[in-house]
């Protein structure tokens, strides 16, 4: 078996021509590489410029090295920074010249993610943490990015924490009351059991709140944009986004390659479906992308059907059928909002509704209220503070926590004995451990790590 901190390598930064690029090393023996490369042990978190040599002594680039014993490091091992020109080339040849000096210590680059779940394992971080420098590196807004670094720092595990101890103490105290029956001691009283139990859930309830905010932050909504070619839907998509991000275009088909494409409305992000490649085609490739569009339509949350004002306000045969389809595929819940564009080009037209709307993508009018309605569907309050940044599976666990503790207030109620009640409480603190990576199902971090880019 593979030692447990057997040497890593990997670009810690994007592949690709920028000023800097950044190699780290870690584990046991990368000071030893260190040695071999520059000549000389590198002095602890200090920044020297270096030559970095190939094998035959000739300089591959000159940069800084940076060395951080462990346990302070990022990773918690011993851990060497490379801060090279970023040159794709130099990097390569440097990091197969760090390769070649590591070989006999079994030096190899690193799997996705594989310095931070080091950085989990050794204990630096907690696994929502962990989470959290996955999505501040993915952040798609400035709101995104404020989310994550928050939990980053430990504002979310702090809560979570919070939590696992009152339910670690409470535990304790019923099982001391049920260790010691015959014993006049009165650790805890029935009624305390539920007062405790009930303000813990209380809690809960309100970081599931600021969590599934900050789901709203992290994932948004998926939004089905059906209509005619030229009603505007391009336009449209740019005057939501508040810059030129949508690509506008008048030749039919080219929608095929573009399944879907994210905008940020108020920082939330909208993942827009143009149902515009949705026609009849002989082309192979075309197809297997209408396909596609036919099933990801599937996880809409919101159907935009877009028309020309010009036309009048009713729903052509076209549009009906289209919009019948949707339905077919998505079920009658999903809201539909029919949306009437250029409306700048008529003398008058009705005031918008909740669900029909009058609008000029080009002139920005009567985009208020079709922003609020998207946003209410996303469940978006612009007010609310403090959200967290929380991922589905956290939102999933305290779901399920609380509905341990929920068991727990009832069984109480019953006046059942506590101990029925101490198991729930047990599985509630598995639940909230999972969120912090105490208690760790099968496979959760190789899934979480997974989706993590090389290098960090
Ligand atoms: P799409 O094919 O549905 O994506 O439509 P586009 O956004 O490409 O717009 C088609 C044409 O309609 C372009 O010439 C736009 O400038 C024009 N257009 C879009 N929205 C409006 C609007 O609100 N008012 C007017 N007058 N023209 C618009």
């Amino acid at each position: 078996m593979e030692p447990k901190r057997s040497p890593i390598i990997a670009l810690a930064t994007a592949k690709g021509r920028a000023s800097v690029g950044i190699i780290r090393l870690s584990g046991d023996g990368v000071l030893e590489i260190a040695r071999n490369l520059l000549g000389n042990f590198p002095k602890p978190r200090h920044a020297t410029l270096e030559c970095f040599r190939d094998k035959n002594g000739d300089p591959i680039d000159q940069g800084l090295a940076i060395y951080f014993p462990g346990p302070n490091s990022y990773t918690g091992e011993d851990v060497l920074e490379f801060q090279c020109h970023g040159s794709v080339a130099a990097l390569d040849l440097m990091i197969d010249r760090c390769l070649e000096l590591g070989h006999s210590i079994g030096l190899r680059l690193a799997k996705p993610g594989e310095f931070t779940e080091r950085a989990f394992l050794n204990g630096k971080i907690d696994l929502a943490q962990a989470e959290a420098i996955a999505d501040l590196i993915d952040a798609s807004s400035a709101l995104a990015a404020k989310g994550a670094a928050k939990s980053l720092t430990g504002n979310f595990s702090i809560k979570i924490h919070q939590f696992l101890e009152a339910l670690i103490e409470l535990r304790a105290l019923t099982e001391a009351t049920l260790d010691f029956p015959e014993e006049e001691i009165d650790f805890i009283k029935q009624h305390d059991v539920q007062g405790r139990l009930e303000a813990i859930a209380k809690k809960i309830s309100e970081i599931k709140e600021s969590a599934q905010q900050g789901s709203i932050v992290r994932d948004g909504i998926t939004v089905v944009l059906a209509g005619q070619p030229n009603v505007g839907k391009s336009s449209l998509l740019n005057a939501l986004a508040g810059q030129d991000v949508a690509i506008v275009t008048s030749v039919a088909g080219t929608t095929r390659d573009r399944l879907k494409e994210t905008i940020l409305l108020d920082g939330i992000p909208l993942h827009i479906i143009d149902t515009a490649g949705l026609r009849d085609t002989t082309d192979e490739v075309e197809q297997i992308g209408i396909e596609r569009t036919w099933s990801s339509i599937e996880q809409a949350d919101v159907v935009l059907l877009l028309m020309d004002a010009q036309d009048g306000f009713d729903i052509n045969l076209g549009n009906r059928e289209l919009l019948n389809q949707i339905e077919a595929k998505l079920g009658k819940h999903v809201p539909v909002k029919l949306v009437w564009n250029k409306a700048d080009l008529l003398d008058q037209y009705p005031e918008s509704s909740n669900d029909r709307f009058y609008i000029s993508a080009k002139q920005l009018q009567g985009l208020s209220h079709l922003k609020e309605a998207l946003l209410q569907v996303a469940g978006w309050h612009p007010e609310s503070e403090g959200i967290i940044f929380a991922r589905k599976r956290h939102i999933e666990a305290l779901n399920e926590a609380q509905t341990f503790i929920l068991n727990a207030i009832d069984l109480v109620k019953e006046g059942r004995t506590l101990d029925i009640a101490a198991e729930e409480m047990r599985l509630a603190q598995d639940a909230l451990g999972k969120i912090t990576g105490e208690y760790l199902p099968d496979d959760l971090l190789g899934k979480i790590f997974s989706t993590f880019c090389i290098g960090k």
